[in-house]
């Protein structure tokens, strides 16, 4: 069993449909998983975002019946294409009713209704797509609570379905706070019996938890790095899941996200104003005057600008920096915001920018090719981040040669060295407690190496442009976990 058939399952895909780093990953991962020499295959939803035209989405023959528990059948039909650069397929599950909408799960910051039976469906969708197309997998790799119901389905609907005989499940936890909580109406939709409802599987305070589930029933999980697969066996990390996460620790993995180069490099970008790479800034020099041109700010090559793109959540630590922004408006400084999310940061942040016009430029909205921009132009880049699974954007940073100002949480502790004066070792600046006053510190201390050490400053940079995060050291290690699973897997099956 040398070529694995994998089965990737996921709610979002780069560059299908992305709302956060759960699409990055669903993008790259498969593509480094098929250079290993795998059979990969793709399953997402067809969102009304999903360009058809652009990405060349085909009909797949045949309609999709999905048994929806006693809510009866639902039909869907399959769109096919391929993930860019590369011959990985991807199916796109369409149904018109569950996701012919503008938004991927909410709209207007108001979760759909419906995003259990929505999700669910999906799920289902995925499992009778592989009988349709025998594909047998050896593994389905489920992420998030979105399909998180796969483990579930495949030990009881599908357990002895030879289709899957010896397949087994991967749970990826991209982030713990969601996961997916619905009234037990739900359970209609599963169908898999009502004497699954109950603590130790689906039920939370008399409703499901689909998230729960899936950790029950998955053949292992994992977090998307190390640090963070520890805290959530934590109460300050676990979301109400640590007891949980602690009683399944033996099936815990921790599997740092790697960086698709080919999207993040500076030498190769075409969203930024001029190419550059560690043996010539020259190109980043230009990149900082358009991204000041871009925000309206003077235009000084001496002046340290700070980058953040974030979605604009509780867990990124935005209520942070409002509190301690004030005292960092009184640097010699500039920052660029770019970000969308809670509506009260949305107003703060464009009040701060009317305040200090010279001095912080604010874009709400989301916009792939401003967030290329300010990697580029930024000379720092702040992540004040209350919890961090993984964090891409620290990761780009440092390969754009933009000094990550981070606190030592999930990812960001895993993937950030902190500066030593001592033998100028490091690639950035770190706070370990979650106050305004350790945050206000540590960009402090950013501002004063940019302006007063300037030698230290650059052997940081060059530090960290060295970095490499590649998909194919995360892909081995995905796929060295998924044999242990199929072995695992196996085992069980010889002994029933
Ligand atoms: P999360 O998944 O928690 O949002 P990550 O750091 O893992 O955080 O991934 C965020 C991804 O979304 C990054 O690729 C980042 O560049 C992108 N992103 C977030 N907000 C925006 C925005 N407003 N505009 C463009 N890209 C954004």
């Amino acid at each position: 069993m040398d070529k694995l058939n994998i089965l990737i399952v996921a709610s979002e895909v780069v560059p299908f449909a992305k709302s956060g780093g759960l699409a990055d990953v669903a993008g790259a991962l498969p593509k480094a998983l098929r250079a290993l020499g795998h059979d990969v295959r793709v399953v997402m939803p067809r969102y009304y975002v999903v360009d058809k035209q652009k990405y060349a989405l085909k009909p797949l023959e045949g309609s999709l019946g999905v048994p929806m528990g006693s809510l009866g059948e639902e039909w869907g039909s399959v769109l096919q294409s391929v993930l860019p650069q590369s011959d990985v397929p991807v199916y796109f599950i369409e149904h018109e009713g569950f996701f012919g909408r503008p938004g991927l799960y909410d709209e207007e910051g108001k979760g759909y209704e419906d995003n259990d039976r929505r999700f669910i469906f999906f799920s289902k969708a995925a499992m009778q797509l592989a009988k349709k197309l025998r594909f047998r997998p050896d593994v389905i790799h489920a992420n998030d609570w979105h399909t998180a119901a796969l483990p579930v389905l495949l030990n009881t609907t599908y357990a002895f379905d030879p289709d899957f005989a010896y397949t087994g499940s991967l749970l990826s936890i991209h982030n713990l706070e969601h996961q997916g909580r619905f009234p037990k109406s739900a359970m209609d939709a599963l169908g898999i019996g009502w004497e699954h409802f109950n603590v130790n599987e689906l039920e939370e305070y008399d409703g499901v938890n689909l998230l729960k589930g899936g950790i029950v029933h998955a053949d292992a999980i994992n977090a998307v790095s190390k640090k963070y697969a520890q805290e959530i066996r934590t109460r300050e990390f676990g979301w109400g899941f640590e007891e949980l996460i602690e009683q399944k620790a033996y099936k815990l993995h921790g599997i740092l996200n790697g960086v698709d180069y080919e999207e993040w490099s500076p030498a190769v970008d075409s969203l930024i104003a001029q190419q550059f790479d560690i043996d010539d800034l020259s190109g980043k020099a230009v990149c900082k005057k358009a991204l000041q041109q871009r925000f309206t700010l003077p235009q000084r090559s001496d002046v340290p600008v700070i980058g953040l793109v974030s979605r604009l959540a509780e867990q990124k630590g935005i209520g942070l920096l409002a509190e301690a922004i004030w005292k960092i408006m009184e640097l010699d400084v500039q920052i660029v915001l770019l970000g969308a999310g809670e509506k009260w940061a949305e107003h703060f942040f464009s009040d701060v920018a009317s305040k200090y016009p010279e001095k912080f430029g604010v874009y709400i909205g989301y916009e792939n090719a401003l967030s290329h921009q300010i990697e580029a132009g930024s000379g720092l880049f702040l992540m004040p981040s209350l919890f961090e699974p993984c964090g891409l954007n620290q990761i780009y940073s440092l390969r754009y040669g933009t000094l990550p100002i981070v606190r030592a949480t999930g990812g960001l502790d895993d993937t950030i060295e902190n500066y030593n004066a001592k033998d100028k070792s490091g690639t950035g600046f770190k706070f370990y407690d979650a106050t305004s006053q350790a945050l206000t510190a540590t960009v402090k201390w950013a501002v004063h190496t940019w302006y007063e050490e300037k030698d230290d400053f650059e052997q940081l940079r060059d530090n960290a442009m060295r970095q490499r995060f590649d998909w194919k050291v995360a892909a081995e290690e995905y796929v060295s976990l998924y044999r242990s699973i199929i072995r695992g897997r196996r085992k069980q099956e010889e002994q029933i």
